[in-house]
């Protein structure tokens, strides 16, 4: 049995997707910036995406902009409010220690220029508390860029309160919702939030393209300099295929969130209640306020590369901390963040589910797991010393 769990890293394109994007290759492949019709009608489809996006998160079609991803769009709004921000005399940026790189390596970057960061401790629950948001915030914050739910344990951050303690104190707010667009309901206008991320391969849409919501009249710097696509915001030929494969997807994902959540958490809880029984693990991430595919656990003893590569031969592809830390030595630093020591972070292991997934590939999870982490308790020497009493157990 094939399983496919790892749809934080990635999602299997959608057949709605699919087919939304394949006029725009052969038939009306024009350069929505041509006058002709060809370049006009790609330029109609262009809009009609915009709208769709723009009406998934509840705001106005001109509030968003076409990226190349997630990333892009993180940096962008980052860059953004920071500049804006220096120009009043303001440089201090509020985020959290468990964001993603392209969050956490953007500030770095601003760090350098003088900017000053607060990272939020998320060790207590796995998650942080608007309060702490609160308490962070000083005359002299741009921003606080915080994200909607992390991408390796899960956790969902209260970000309609953070919104109103932004909007209240006047501090321009930004989050991440890369791992929550078309998986959790959101709002803008109603969560008071000025910037949002979001990609479109990690709701079934295609890689490669992603959007950046930005509150009207928000001073926005430019990326990529060129040619005057996107407002002059974002220069290059628009990937129109791309844009229309992820509206598409958004759409479907966003229409059917209410069906969707139920099914996608019971298979979660089936996993988490299943893993569990596991000797000397832990569950990594909020355990109530959790996305509704995300299963993240550490094992004792054990190293999450093994488990993964054992696991990919029983037909599972799932994923050990973040996708983009694999083949670094360093473990995850969400897992560090969360207050996981470097030998129990090692050991972990992240299943992500969509609802493409089924319950009898569950019960295919729950066989092979114990399995193959006690086969690999059996070669390891730090479970020997475990076992005998020279070490000590930390989970
Ligand atoms: C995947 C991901 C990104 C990056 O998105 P890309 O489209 O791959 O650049 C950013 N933030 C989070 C939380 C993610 O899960």
């Amino acid at each position: 049995m094939k399983v496919y769990a790892d749809n934080a890293a990635t999602t299997a394109m959608s057949q709605t997707a699919i087919q939304a994007m394949l006029p725009y290759f052969d038939k009306i492949y024009g350069n929505p910036s041509s006058l002709h019709s060809i370049g006009q009608e790609a330029k109609e489809a262009l809009e009609n995406a915009r709208a769709t996006v723009a009406q998934c998160l509840g705001c106005e079609p001109r509030e968003i902009l076409f990226t190349s991803g997630g990333s892009e769009a993180d940096n962008q709004a980052i860059i953004s409010a920071a500049r804006f921000g220096a120009r009043m005399g303001k440089k201090h940026i509020i985020t959290t220690a468990f964001e993603h790189h392209a969050v956490l390596h953007t500030l770095n970057r601003l760090e350098k220029e003088g900017f000053e960061v607060t990272y939020l401790d998320v060790s207590h629950g796995h998650n942080i508390t608007a309060q702490q948001v609160k308490d962070a915030i000083r005359p002299d914050t741009a921003l606080v860029t915080v994200m909607y739910a992390n991408n390796e344990i899960g956790s969902i951050l209260p970000i309609p309160e953070i919104g109103a303690i932004c909007k209240a104190a006047g501090v321009t707010f930004h989050t991440d919702a890369v791992q929550a667009v078309g998986h959790l309901h959101i709002n803008v206008r109603e969560q008071n939030i000025d910037m949002l991320s979001l990609s479109g391969h990690k709701f079934h849409g295609p890689k490669g393209v992603g959007a950046l919501y930005v509150r009207k009249g928000f001073p926005l710097v430019n990326i990529i300099e060129g040619g005057a696509q996107e407002r002059g915001k974002r220069a290059g030929t628009e990937n129109i295929p791309g844009i229309c494969g992820m509206a598409a997807a958004m759409k479907e994902a966003c229409d059917n969130i209410d069906k969707n959540m139920p099914k996608v958490a019971a298979m979660r809880d089936k996993l988490i209640a299943g893993l569990s029984q596991i000797p000397h693990c832990a569950l990594n991430g909020d355990p109530v306020n959790r996305l509704p595919g995300n299963v993240s656990f550490c094992f004792e003893g054990i190293e999450g590369e093994s488990l993964l590569l054992f696991l990919d031969a029983k037909g599972i592809s799932a994923s050990s901390g973040s996708a983009c830390t694999s083949g670094s030595l360093d473990p995850s630093h969400v897992l560090l963040a969360i207050g996981r020591v470097h030998d129990v972070a090692h050991g972990s292991l992240r299943l992500s589910l969509s609802e493409y997934n089924t319950m009898e590939e569950m019960d295919h999870i729950l066989t092979a797991v114990p399995e193959v982490v006690q086969y690999l308790r059996n070669m390891s020497p730090v479970w020997r010393d475990l076992q005998t009493g020279k070490r000590t157990y930390i989970l």
